[in-house]
């Protein structure tokens, strides 16, 4: 594990903590090992069709351009900076992939942020914080929320929206079209084997070595929960 302490030579230079220049190198050459990197840039011609078709440019100061120009130019420094600050207001939707170059600024990305969460990086850590709980059900019982958990005690800290969702949860859940939303007791229902396979998945994979970087603690009980698990069914962790 990158140790944040060792990482970072200052606290907050610029609004993020500032590291020595050869991690800054080295965290880039994480990021263009990934073997999905070469399939996600072939140049950039600055023409800007990525930031008309990225949602995210439209609330916050962040363009998918500057992202694979910075990426091109091997610009590291600024490549660090979009690590501590800019990859976290994507949303990951990829429309951007309609780049006339044929780059994929959301793939690089994608690769950003797995780099910037296996070092533990500040802003992984900041941005992972709220969603704790959410891994936490994900990696546990293979599944998210259901519509039936929308309730505001449950809640409290996704806003007053929620209380509206939940006055009006069987409204809500009829106007959604598939059918297995409209229960709690199949469409969320996580067959076993198919649990058994995704803590298989997770562990063999590093996915629940990544949580370790960003969240010790929930990292402890996943790893408790899936070894126990696995060991009920004769596989070896
Ligand atoms: S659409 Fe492609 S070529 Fe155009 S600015 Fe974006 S990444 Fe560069
Ligand atoms: S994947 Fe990210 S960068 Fe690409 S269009 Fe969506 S929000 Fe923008």
């Amino acid at each position: 594990m990158a140790e944040t302490s060792a990482l970072y030579k200052s606290d907050d230079v610029a609004g993020y903590p500032e590291v020595a220049h050869d991690v800054k190198a080295r965290l880039f050459d994480e990021v263009k090992a990934d073997l999905r990197f070469p399939d996600y840039l072939y140049g950039c011609y600055e023409c800007g069709i990525c930031v008309a078709a990225c949602p995210s440019a439209r609330f916050y100061d962040f363009s998918p351009r500057r992202i694979a120009q910075a990426i091109a130019r091997e610009d590291v420094a600024l490549v660090y900076q979009q690590m501590e600050e800019d990859i976290w207001e994507c949303s990951q939707c990829f429309s951007c992939v309609r780049c006339p170059r044929g780059n994929n600024p959301g793939g690089l990305i994608t690769i950003m942020r797995e780099v910037a969460i296996n070092n533990g990086l500040a802003s992984a850590r900041e941005a992972l914080e709220g969603y704790s709980r959410i891994i936490y059900k994900i990696m546990s019982t293979g599944t998210q929320v259901s519509p039936d958990m929308l309730q505001p005690d449950a809640f409290p800290d996704w806003g007053p929206e929620v209380k509206d969702v939940s006055d009006n949860l069987a409204l809500w859940r009829r106007a959604l079209p598939p059918e297995t939303l409209h229960t709690t007791s199949t469409g969320w229902d996580v067959a076993e084997r198919t649990l058994i396979e995704l803590y298989v998945i997770w562990l063999e994979s590093g996915v629940l070595e990544m949580i370790r970087e960003v969240d010790e603690g929930l990292h402890a009980i996943l790893e408790e929960i899936m070894q126990d698990r696995l060991e009920e069914e004769g596989i070896e962790p």
